[in-house]
């Protein structure tokens, strides 16, 4: 093992790699652009909570692929799942079996999903359930909320300016400003800013679409009342409402958010979205994406309905097969209590290192995924999360890597426990960042 701080075969790499692949990366959040530059660490092998590096170190993984790998990596499960369904032929062209039972169970676990489609990504899902919703009300409108995160359709791609709802402005470029004047912004957790947004446009809006549990400014709960008012709001002004449910479904227990009730958590189970994107955990790290809802308006989607969506790969064969060993697992007893358990663990340690230390930390927690703040104010919205303190998060996210504990390299990305993690990791990774906190501190 090299000295875990120099990482040279890493450095190497990513030298070659930006030769090649722009940025060196296939997707920009895995540079290390917002946590001070430099070569991101390149992986090669993952078991379990762990993954080692090109260099051979060994990492406690709290990234977890962005959220998928919620039974660790090369759960024995999946693995046999892809290799038999590998051996079986990867690609048909045609319907198989396998769809129908992913198709029954996830309909089993979210009633709301009357009729659904596999595509390959959360992207392709959200983009579709757009697309749909349109079609069904005949308008263009669309209104999300400020730094909800969507894929990287056109569409999804434009955030708030500032007050209450604006027309957005694109976060990229390449997208048409006309495009980017179909969709409203407005702060989540913010009835009011809704309600003025909807008053104004709600009869030209096609859907209003939420991450109903928040997981891209860390993971943050709606208040009492709001998804409800949402979609009172909503359906008043004869928008649908779609669900984002790329992270969570699946997440903190077997099912989404919108059939997470109880638990001391606001009762979601009572309001149902009426077209939900699915992703990630659901396809058990082969790429997947789902999305579905109320029949009525999925018989809109081609072959049914003028709506029109395909794809040469969705449905394939190993992902939906890596995906039904996934939810099989994740659908045994204790699972999710486990993931809770070590996540709550894993906060009140962070938090009494942080107070120690006297290192101001928010941090969020709903069941096996965290979130933490660098500040010593709640996040309840995005514009607390950007009020946190981007340039300390760098710095704790460095002393936590060169400790050889994997964080996302982004003050605004969640921590997952998997299934994997043990007491024992959770407690190394504890004493990790009470030694970041305290050289922070100084
Ligand atoms: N929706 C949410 C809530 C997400 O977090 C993401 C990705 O992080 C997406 C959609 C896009 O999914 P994908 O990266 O699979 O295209």
């Amino acid at each position: 093992m090299s000295d875990i701080r120099h990482r040279p075969r890493s450095e190497q790499l990513y030298e070659e790699a930006q030769r090649h692949i722009v940025g060196g990366v296939n997707s920009p959040s895995r540079s290390f652009k917002a946590v001070g530059g430099g070569a991101p660490v390149f992986m090669a092998r993952g078991q379990g909570a762990y993954f080692w590096d090109v260099d051979g170190n060994r990492y406690i993984d709290y990234l977890a692929a962005y959220g998928p790998i919620i039974l660790g990596h090369a759960h024995p499960h999946v693995t046999e799942a892809i290799c038999k369904a590998a051996a079986d032929g990867t690609l048909y062209g045609t319907p198989t079996a396998h769809e129908n039972v992913f198709a029954s169970m996830l309909k089993e676990a979210i009633p709301s999903l009357d009729k659904v489609r596999f595509v390959n990504s959360g992207t392709e899902a959200v983009m579709t359930t757009i697309r749909v919703a349109r079609a069904y009300t005949g308008r263009d409108k669309i209104i999300k909320f400020a730094g909800c995160y969507h894929g990287h359709s056109d569409l999804v791609l434009v955030a708030a300016g500032s007050g209450p709802s604006t027309l957005g402005i694109p976060d990229s470029a390449g997208i048409p400003v006309s495009i980017a004047h179909e969709v409203i912004t407005v702060p989540f957790n913010d009835l009011a800013a809704l309600e003025l947004a909807l008053d104004r446009w709600g009869s030209e809006t096609a859907a209003v679409m939420v991450e109903p549990i928040v997981g891209n400014f860390g993971m943050v709960m709606p208040e009492p009342g709001f998804l409800e008012g949402l979609c009172r709001m909503a359906r008043a002004h004869g928008a649908l409402v779609i669900y984002d449910e790329v992270i969570t479904g699946f997440r903190f227990h077997f099912g989404a958010a919108q059939t997470f009730a109880g638990g001391g958590f606001p009762d979601f189970a009572a309001i149902e979205p009426d077209l939900t994107a699915l992703g990630k955990i659901i396809g058990g790290g082969l790429p997947i994406g789902a999305y579905g809802g109320r029949r009525d308006i999925m018989e809109r989607v081609a072959p049914l309905g003028p709506a029109y969506q395909a794809g040469t790969m969705a449905g394939n064969p190993a992902s939906i097969r890596a995906g039904i060993a996934c939810l099989k697992t994740l659908r045994q007893p204790g699972v999710y209590a486990k993931l809770d358990a070590l996540a709550s663990r894993l906060e009140a340690g962070l938090a009494e290192g942080a107070r120690r230390h006297g290192v101001p930390l928010t941090i969020n927690r709903i069941g096996g995924a965290l979130s933490t703040h660098f500040c010593d104010h709640p996040i309840r919205s995005y514009e607390d999360a950007q009020r946190a303190d981007g340039d300390r998060f760098a710095r704790f996210f460095r002393l936590m890597l060169e400790q050889g504990i994997c964080l996302a390299p982004s003050k605004y990305e969640a921590w997952f426990l998997t299934i994997a993690h043990t007491e024992a990791d959770v407690d190394e990774t504890i004493a990790a960042a009470d030694r970041a906190f305290a050289a922070m501190a100084q």
